[in-house]
């Protein structure tokens, strides 16, 4: 879909998957005019596919575009968008239990601009590709390292949106903790730098008790949208949930942590090492985030409590 400055974005159509072009001073290529989504599409046991709430992604979107200086197509185009992609591509969702189809929604400054300004003009594109897990851990627990140098976002910036800038601010750290064998970084805030933020692309829960911590959503980092349904989760099964500050003692302190993300809804932390020391999480008994995990995959899978489904069979 393309759309000019004060236009609303013209109709899509369909492509088979190939480089586009661009112009070399477009906005997105010059001064990061550029915005993304991912979700997933799965294989019910049925045939049926699901798509974990398509219209979260679509207002994310709408609220990042907002921050970036950029028009974006309404929550109904989107949605619309990519359930035709899903449904083009079918054959490509992995059966249940094998992967998923990941749906990437991407949103830029296609429009030629050589100072310093908004591009004259949008484009607004999806792209599939099956996957299967995130980490190479599997469903094993991964291990991270608390980043003390290097920031993923600041107060007033635009951490809390899912702008292209933002993945490459965190390229250097994550290269090198994958260099040294951790699995992830886990960023510190950037003014007392003792509270936790997030990973690189997921947010961080802390269990102590019946008690789970997870920092508050405060325009530093990204509104997740597992995030969300596991705090209800959690909620529904009589857990404390508090969304606030975090600190990177409770962290070490904690009984269990984890993370949650479109790539994999819940990975176990099996470690953290945070200024030369390590410290392990528990893995006796079944846990919280055992719980959790099993949990959402009920309700995901079988409940259907929190998925929108594609109703329309594939016609064969
Ligand atoms: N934080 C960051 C920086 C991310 O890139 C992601 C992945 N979108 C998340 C958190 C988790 O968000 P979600 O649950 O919507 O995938």
């Amino acid at each position: 879909m393309k759309c000019s400055q004060g236009e609303s974005f013209s109709k899509g159509e369909l492509q088979r998957f190939g480089n586009i072009e661009l112009n070399p001073s477009a906005g997105v290529l010059n001064y990061g005019q550029g915005l993304f989504e991912g979700l997933k599409a799965y294989r019910k046991h049925d045939g049926n596919i699901l798509l974990f709430h398509p219209e979260e992604n679509a207002f994310r979107l709408r609220t990042g575009a907002e921050r970036m200086c950029m028009p974006s197509p309404s929550v109904d185009q989107l949605v619309e968008a990519v359930k035709l992609t899903v449904l083009a591509n079918e054959r490509w969702i992995p059966p249940l239990g094998k992967g998923s189809l990941y749906i990437r929604l991407l949103l830029m400054g296609s429009g030629a601009v050589l100072g310093l300004a908004p591009a004259p003009e949008y484009t607004f594109l999806i792209y599939v590709s099956p996957v299967g897990n995130y980490f190479k851990e599997g469903s094993a627990p991964i291990n991270l390292i608390v980043e003390t140098e290097m920031h993923r976002a600041t107060p007033g910036g635009t951490g809390g949106v899912k702008t292209v800038g933002n993945y490459a601010a965190v390229l250097k750290a994550q290269s090198a903790a994958k260099e040294k064998g951790f699995s992830d970084v886990l960023y510190l805030d950037s003014v007392h730098k003792r509270y936790l933020e997030e990973v690189s692309s997921c947010n961080v829960f802390v269990v102590k008790g019946n008690v789970i911590s997870t920092p508050a959503i405060k325009g530093t980092i990204l509104p997740g949208i597992t995030r969300k349904s596991i705090i209800d989760v959690a909620r529904s099964q009589g857990f404390q949930v508090q969304e606030r500050f975090v600190t990177v003692d409770e962290l070490l302190d904690a009984d269990e942590v984890f993370c949650t993300g479109t790539a994999g809804v819940i990975f176990r932390v099996g470690s953290i090492t945070y200024l030369g020391r390590r410290v392990t999480y528990g893995s006796d008994g079944v846990g919280v985030v055992l719980l959790m995990m099993i949990l959402f995959q009920l309700m995901m899978i079988f409940f259907q409590l929190m998925v929108v489904m594609i109703q329309m069979m594939i016609q064969k």
